[in-house]
């Protein structure tokens, strides 16, 4: 029972995550209006905005004009439906599990709206300062070390800003910042050589692929956020593994 309602529970904060990208960057208000039709302007009853299951049911278009729904709509329902659940069944109830379902739902915004504008907003930023300190109360992590992920996160991503000259935007810098809440100094370091191995990879095989050229700017925010993820839940994990393969 409880996985349903962890399922459909993150179906319907996915469904807010769809106001929050399609709102934030454009500078509108996520309460109001209510939600209409990007391009006819109509007013959308509830059944209309039932997730998945109205893109489903109306085909994948504006009842009223006939307008395509982006696919983006039903995919970061679902998405966010499989990753709370997902989160739900590898942690099962713990206060990790409430401080994970804060952290992918960030995430998840921050990267559809940096892969679609190459921008990550401060209002999602500032959020994840305020729910990274938060996390860290929760976790009664020492404030020390907490300030010290945050600061770590942030000073060596302006470095690198400072030394690929534009590779890295500010949003990526404080992005890093309060991810490093979240995860403490030892995390952070994990999360920053993860998201660097890890975007390494994806650019090298987009230039091989012939999707990008070599000096195409590819958004680091998905990565960080790959990164960081992956060390906050998976973190304690990879590194007894590699205690026990490597340094024995
Ligand atoms: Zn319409």
């Amino acid at each position: 029972m409880l996985h349903v309602l962890f399922f459909l529970g993150g179906l319907i904060v996915g469904s807010f995550l769809n106001v929050v990208i399609c709102r934030l960057p454009a500078g509108d208000s996520l309460v109001l209006p209510a939600s209409l039709c990007p391009e006819c302007r109509q007013r959308l009853a509830w059944y209309e905005l039932v997730p998945v299951l109205s893109y489903l049911w109306q085909r994948g278009k504006c009842r009223h004009c006939g307008t395509a729904i982006s696919l983006q709509y039903p995919l970061v329902e679902l998405a966010t439906g499989a990753a709370y659940l997902g989160l739900f069944l590898l942690l099962g109830l713990q206060p990790k599990l409430l401080t994970s379902l804060m952290f992918i739902s960030l995430c998840i915004p921050i990267v559809v709206i940096d892969l679609d504008r190459q921008i990550i907003p401060d209002q999602l930023n500032l959020g994840g300062a305020v729910l990274g300190l938060l996390a860290a109360a929760v976790s009664h992590t020492a404030f020390t070390d907490v300030l010290a992920g945050g600061l770590a996160g942030g000073v060596i991503m302006l470095l690198i800003a400072i030394v690929s000259r534009g590779g890295m935007g500010g949003g990526d810098i404080k992005m890093m910042a309060w991810i490093g809440l979240f995860l403490g100094l030892k995390m952070t370091m994990l999360a920053l050589f993860l998201s660097f191995v890890i975007g390494g990879l994806a650019s090298l095989i987009l230039i091989l692929a012939g999707r990008k050229r070599r000096k195409d700017f590819i958004p680091f925010g998905p990565f960080l956020a790959a990164g960081g993820f992956t060390a906050y839940v998976f973190g304690p994990a990879i590194l007894a593994w590699y205690v026990q393969n490597f340094l024995h």
